[in-house]
């Protein structure tokens, strides 16, 4: 199927997007939900198993206090009521790689509820409502074999690894969030970042993105203004925080072009595709009462001592928003000025490179200048752009010290980007140190007077002004590594005297 799709702003201007995200967070902790068995990533397919995350017969779960206190601890960060009471359900259907044949979730008692996340988006703040959190059980993985793209179409076998299978999820569910108009596929990155950063602050999961600790779906609706909501898609496979404002965007764009031609929207699933950036669809979706939800008999109800909770509380780090305003103040930044920081993802970069001994102006300007610069050409992330905080402030020092100028220093960092070595041995290896060595200038100072009888004779005069015209030429012939500030005071020492004169006092710079 061919069909153009309309602009971008058409669609908006007709249109209201309502979006909402449901994130899936693999918990950090040691053991998996309901057993002892270990949850660190790799190892050999179906080592890390056991009757309770194998299902099989008598084998009976019990819940882990880890996982349980991770995740109050995220609900309280998201400013959710934690509930006193609360119990685990089971939510039954038929998946190769979900040996009970049911997945021990949370239903209609979620643990976390009714909190809220606020995110900045092109500088004002939005409110994002937080409808739930709550606690599940991973599946494990299917692999299939024989096909050419892994995907079981011409597939000769699948392959089915339990290890993932029990490992403690934590689902977040957004409220709607209708009323960010254009701005909504903005939104929907900045809550999963924002999300990411609380969660990686909390320390109880490392939420990678590309190795599926955060996954994330991305519902979407169009309708009309003033009329009802639109039905809406759920995109499945949203692997990066760039897909996520891409999904948004293609599924915009796609249930217009369906509305505008009178069209309906089915209510389904779509899987995202990160190398087209559109969406094609999946199943039809479920509604809850096919899962047929029960209480879990296996297991007793959650319920918290409020002191516990109230003690996880006071013991919550500072969070990424207030860290974030707290830096901007001790940096002195402007909002717009710690914007571009935050755009650039530079926030914990500098940060780094100020603890290693820079000053906040000078690790802003390698990072958001030359750095930013290289990671756009290079199309990475500037945290993979190869160059470390502490590798910036010791090309930093190196300039603070006089032995880089500007210019070579952002030689250096070249150098550093493209995995030579440190600033020190760039500099070294690639003979680039400025020379203040006042016995090594004074011939290419006296060179360039004699070269530029005119000019000496302006300065002899009295217009000092116009020793910059013989900085340059000094600088052109020590190929730029001369330090700028000796060569002056030695030019304006020698040119102010006349050829011959055997004493000579320097006019005053
Ligand atoms: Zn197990």
């Amino acid at each position: 199927m061919t069909t153009t799709l309309p602009a971008y702003d058409e669609v908006v201007a007709r249109y209201e997007p309502v979006i909402g995200l449901e994130t899936h967070v693999e918990l950090g902790t040691n053991t998996k939900m309901f057993c002892g068995c270990p949850t660190d990533f790799g190892g050999e397919p179906n080592t890390r198993v056991c009757p309770v995350c194998l299902g099989l017969p008598g084998s009976l779960p019990v819940a882990n206090k880890a996982a349980i206190e991770a995740i109050i601890r995220i609900g309280l960060a998201l400013n959710c009521s934690i509930a006193q009471w609360c119990r685990f359900a089971r939510k039954n259907y038929f998946y190769p790689d979900m040996p009970k044949n049911f997945q021990i979730s949370q239903y209609d008692e979620p643990i976390c509820v009714d909190g809220y996340l606020d995110v900045e988006v092109g500088g004002e703040t939005v409110r994002i409502e937080i409808e739930r959190v709550h606690l599940e059980e991973d599946t494990g993985k299917t692999l299939h074999v024989g096909g050419a793209t892994g995907r079981i179409h011409g597939a000769t076998e699948s392959l089915v690894d339990y290890n993932r299978a029990g490992i403690p999820l934590v689902e977040i569910v957004t409220k709607p969030i209708p009323g960010t108009g254009a701005l909504a596929p903005e939104v929907a990155k900045a809550y999963v970042t924002e999300l990411r950063d609380v969660i990686r602050t909390l320390g109880v999961s490392d939420v990678r993105m590309e190795e599926g600790s955060l996954r994330c779906d991305v519902n979407t609706s169009l309708n009309l203004p003033a009329q009802e909501w639109g039905t809406r898609t759920e995109t499945k496979n949203v692997n990066s925080l760039r897909s996520v404002e891409r999904a948004v965007r293609s599924e915009m764009l796609r249930q217009a072009s369906v509305l505008d031609a009178g069209g309906r929207i089915t209510q389904e699933t779509r899987h995202f595709h990160e190398d087209t950036g559109d969406t094609t669809p999946g199943r039809s979706k479920e509604t809850a009462t096919d899962y047929r939800y029960f209480p879990e008999p296996d297991l007793v109800p959650i319920a918290p001592d409020p002191a516990w909770v109230a003690e996880l509380k006071a013991a919550l780090p500072e969070l990424p928003r207030v860290h974030r305003r707290r830096l901007q103040q001790q940096w002195g930044l402007s909002d717009l000025d710690m914007q571009s920081v935050l755009n650039a993802g530079a926030v914990e970069l500098i940060e780094a490179t100020v603890a290693a001994g820079t000053t906040p102006a000078a690790a802003r300007k390698w990072w958001l200048g030359e750095l930013s610069r290289r990671a756009n050409e290079s199309g990475v992330e500037l945290a993979d752009i190869g160059a470390t905080p502490a590798q910036v402030a010791e090309l930093q020092g190196l300039v603070d010290a006089g032995k880089l100028n500007d210019k070579m220093a952002r030689t250096v960092l070249e150098g550093v980007v493209d995995g030579e070595g440190s600033p020190t041995e760039i500099m070294t290896s690639r003979g680039l140190e400025v020379v203040s060595d006042t016995g090594a200038l004074t011939a290419a100072v006296d060179e360039a007077i004699a070269a530029n009888p005119g000019i000496a004779d302006k300065i002899r005069s009295g217009k000092v002004a116009a020793a910059g015209a013989l900085v340059g030429a000094v600088m052109k012939t020590t190929r730029g590594q001369a330090d700028a500030k000796t060569v002056r005071e030695l030019i304006l020492t020698r040119g102010s005297c006349w050829p011959g004169t055997p004493t000579c006092t320097p006019r005053p710079a």
